[in-house]
């Protein structure tokens, strides 16, 4: 057993970590505040071949795997949530469906671009009345010679208003199974496809960097050969990449701790009460002790699912634990953060309220820590 990572991905780390101190982190009061994507961090993530770690470099990747990934997904984090997300939704999720489902044509058109970080991919599951019960969603294409036709609509979808997202994968209904479920399958939906339309941006309670639309079809056309994968398994795949995500998120909110506890510590060492840094009070200690132990733990499972993807092993349980822990986790640390922080953990400008204010969105998207449960309950009834 070893549990040190490979000089591969300390050299991902350093680099992200060195990145993400040095460029993301001052940035991230402002990516806040003014609810602008930062554009120009995004292409240089770009050119440091962030986009494409786990692909090949023929398709535009740098040849790395998942772990290498996912350690670059935390320190990004660590600097901003908002280009921790970007990774997860576009090169996790995205890029990996176009990857392993896609035919050549539609990787040399859609994946290399993505992976090379010159276009950024949405995902569109979610619609107004199937969120958890996505099985349930509405949207209907139908075959009309030689174009698909897309009805419904998708909502909250993440990064799908940036000026280089150029691509949604949308799961619809194409038609009944014999015992009368629906056949969902999924499709690669350029957003200059006719009947496109992006609908209104979602006011968040924070992560005001990453915009949610809402996206419309209406009629929309796109060439039949945009079918992405077995046209009978199309929520599958979709749940199969989701499962990556989800590793993804749990990267992303020991990060974001990560960056609580950097800022707890150094808040603690300088801030004197009673004639002392509350560093030395044990109250403060402790707190700061458990922040530790929880990060740790929630870092070592989210490697140890993404170390077990690269192995091609199944991943379920651990990829479902790492993303629950690590949530609710984070959401904890978060608290307990600004709590340290006294009345200015409470103020804007402190990176810990912003913190505290985004991490409960973890524990909802990409499945919520109930239905994170619910499929460990199903692997523990089976
Ligand atoms: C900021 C943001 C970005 C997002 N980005 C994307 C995106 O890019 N693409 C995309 O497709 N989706 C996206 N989503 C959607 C997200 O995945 C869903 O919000 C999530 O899956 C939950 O669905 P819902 O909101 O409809 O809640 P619901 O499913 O209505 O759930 C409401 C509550 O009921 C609980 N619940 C539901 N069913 C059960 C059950 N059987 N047992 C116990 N409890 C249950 C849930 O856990 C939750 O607490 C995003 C959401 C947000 C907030």
């Amino acid at each position: 057993m070893d549990f040190d990572l490979k000089e591969e991905h300390k050299m991902i780390r350093d680099m992200t970590r060195d990145f993400a101190q040095e460029v993301i982190r001052p940035r991230s009061e402002e990516i806040e505040r003014t609810g602008e994507y930062p554009c120009d961090i995004m292409d240089q993530m770009a050119e440091l071949g962030m986009m494409g770690i786990p692909f090949p470099e023929e398709y535009g990747g740098s040849g790395g795997d998942w772990v290498g990934m996912h350690v670059c997904i935390e320190e990004i984090s660590r600097g901003d949530m908002t280009l921790g997300a970007l990774l997860d939704v576009t090169t996790s999720i995205v890029a990996q469906e176009l990857y392993v489902f896609g035919t050549e044509e539609q990787k040399r058109q859609w994946l290399i671009p993505i992976a090379k970080g010159k276009e950024i991919g949405a995902f569109g599951l979610t619609e107004p009345n199937a969120g958890s019960d996505a099985a349930s969603l509405r949207t209907k294409a139908v075959l009309d010679s030689s174009e698909w036709v897309l009805n419904g609509t998708k909502q909250f979808i993440t990064n799908i208003g940036l000026d280089n997202a150029s691509i949604i994968l949308a799961a619809a209904v194409t038609g009944k199974k014999k015992g009368g479920q629906n056949i969902i399958s999924a499709f690669i939906v350029p957003k200059t496809a006719p009947g496109f339309h992006l609908g209104k941006r979602y006011d968040k309670i924070a992560w005001h960097g990453s915009a949610t639309h809402e996206v419309i079809f209406e009629d929309c056309r796109i060439p039949k050969e945009n079918l992405l994968g077995d046209p009978q398994r199309g929520f599958a795949q979709h749940l199969e990449v989701l499962q990556t995500g989800r590793i993804s998120i749990a990267a992303i909110a020991v990060g974001m701790a990560q960056a609580c506890l950097d800022e707890s510590v150094r808040y603690a060492k300088e801030r004197v009460q009673f004639g002392k840094p509350i560093f030395h009070f044990q109250a403060v200690q402790f707190k700061l002790a458990d922040m530790a132990v929880a990060i740790e733990l929630a870092r070592n499972q989210y490697l140890k699912a993404a170390w077990l993807k690269d192995q091609g092993r199944n991943h379920t349980f651990e990829a479902t634990a790492a993303k629950l822990f690590a949530s609710e986790m984070a959401e904890k640390v978060a608290s307990d953060a600004v709590q340290i922080h006294g009345g200015y953990g409470y103020m804007s400008e402190y990176p810990v309220s912003r913190i505290y204010k985004s991490a409960k969105v973890l524990q909802i998207v990409e499945g919520t820590s109930e239905v994170q449960r619910m499929i460990i309950g199903r692997i523990l009834a089976a």
